[in-house]
This record gives C-alpha cells, structure tokens and sequence, in this order.
C-alpha cells in the first residue's frame, strides 16, 4: 500500500513537472532569434506552461539555441551546476550536434554531451519554430513518464564530465571563473 502510495505521488510530481517548465534566458549561437517567435502569438509556447526567467535558482529548462564556444561553455556549465534538480536541456541546431558548419573551426565545442547531459536535440540549421514546439512537447512527454533524467546522468556520471571539461578548459578553471565573476560582484 505505501509503495503505491510513493509511486502515485511521483506520477503527481511528474506531470506538474512537465506542465510548468520555465526556461532560463540563456541563449548562444545564432538559433537565439527563432526562440522570440516560438515564445510569442504565432506559436506561442506558453499555452503548455512554459515561461521564461532570468532566474537560474527557478529555471527547469536550460536551451542550447546554437554553437557553442569554450569561453560560453564554462559559463553554460557554471548555469546548469546552479540550477536545482530535477533540470533538463534541449540543444537546438546542428552545431551543438557536431558543430555543424563550423565542424574545422578551433574555437567550436564539437560534442556538447561530453560537458553536460542533453535530454532533447533538435538537427537543423537552423530548426523552425515547429521543430522547437515538437522537441519541447517531447520534453514534457518525457518528463511526464519520469524518463528525462540527463540531471540524474550528470550526478551518476560526474567524473566522466569533470575529466572532459577539465581537459577542455585546464585544471582548476572553476576557480579561474569564479575569480572572474567575483569582478562583476559588488558586495
Ligand atoms: S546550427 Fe546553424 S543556425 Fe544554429 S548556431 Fe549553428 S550555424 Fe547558427
């Protein structure tokens, strides 16, 4: 009785999870301009509860809309760590793929899932609106049956992230970037 009591109560929690996610305002790559019409009149995506907040602390939702480079990395990776569980990602574009055009570029992330864990990618160069709706009802669907679990991969599978960011950036870049962000800090 009381492990159908716990299962029902997370089915609960499932479906309010995925009928309010709230996106963080965090936008890279050129793939940032089709996010303006998806969220407005034509397409709209608040009619499935979906919002956008310039609070990390109250985001569920962190949109990779496009290329990423090293220097936007750490700060995507630095968002994504503040950000409270359960949290999910949907990369959108060809480049966090496989850095799509820019696949020769020195200054190009090529596999955005060796730094952090992606719940949802959407190919195209860039993907329309539609194709953003669809990955973002995928998401809910996903998120309903309790099966987006990238944040639980992230945890499990920590060391494996560090080493590849580590290699990336250097040894003891979080600290470099807290140094960094401290500057903009006013205590
Ligand atoms: S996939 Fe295309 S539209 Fe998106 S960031 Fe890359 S070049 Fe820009």
């Amino acid at each position: 009785m009381m492990g159908f009591q716990v299962l029902e109560t997370s089915k609960l929690l499932n479906y309010a999870r995925a009928r309010s996610l709230w996106i963080v305002t965090f936008c890279t790559g050129c793939g940032g301009v089709e996010l303006p019409p998806t969220a407005t009149a034509r397409f709209d995506f608040e009619r499935f509860g979906i919002i956008s907040t310039p609070s990390i602390r109250q985001a569920d939702l962190l949109l990779i809309t496009g290329y990423v480079t090293p220097k936007t990395l750490k700060r995507i990776i630095i968002v994504y760590e503040m950000m409270r569980n359960p949290k999910y990602i949907i990369a959108h574009g060809s480049c966090p793929v496989n850095a799509g055009i820019y696949w020769d570029s020195y200054n190009t992330v090529k596999k955005l899932d060796l730094y952090i864990p992606v719940d949802v990618w959407i190919a195209g160069c860039m993907p329309r609106p539609e194709a953003i709706l669809r990955a973002l009802v995928k998401l809910m669907k996903m998120v309903k049956e309790g099966k987006a679990l990238g944040w639980k991969r992230y945890l499990e599978n920590f060391e494996f992230y560090r080493k590849n960011q580590d290699r990336l950036f250097g040894k003891d870049w979080r600290k470099r970037e807290i140094e960094k962000l401290r500057f903009y800090i006013h205590d």
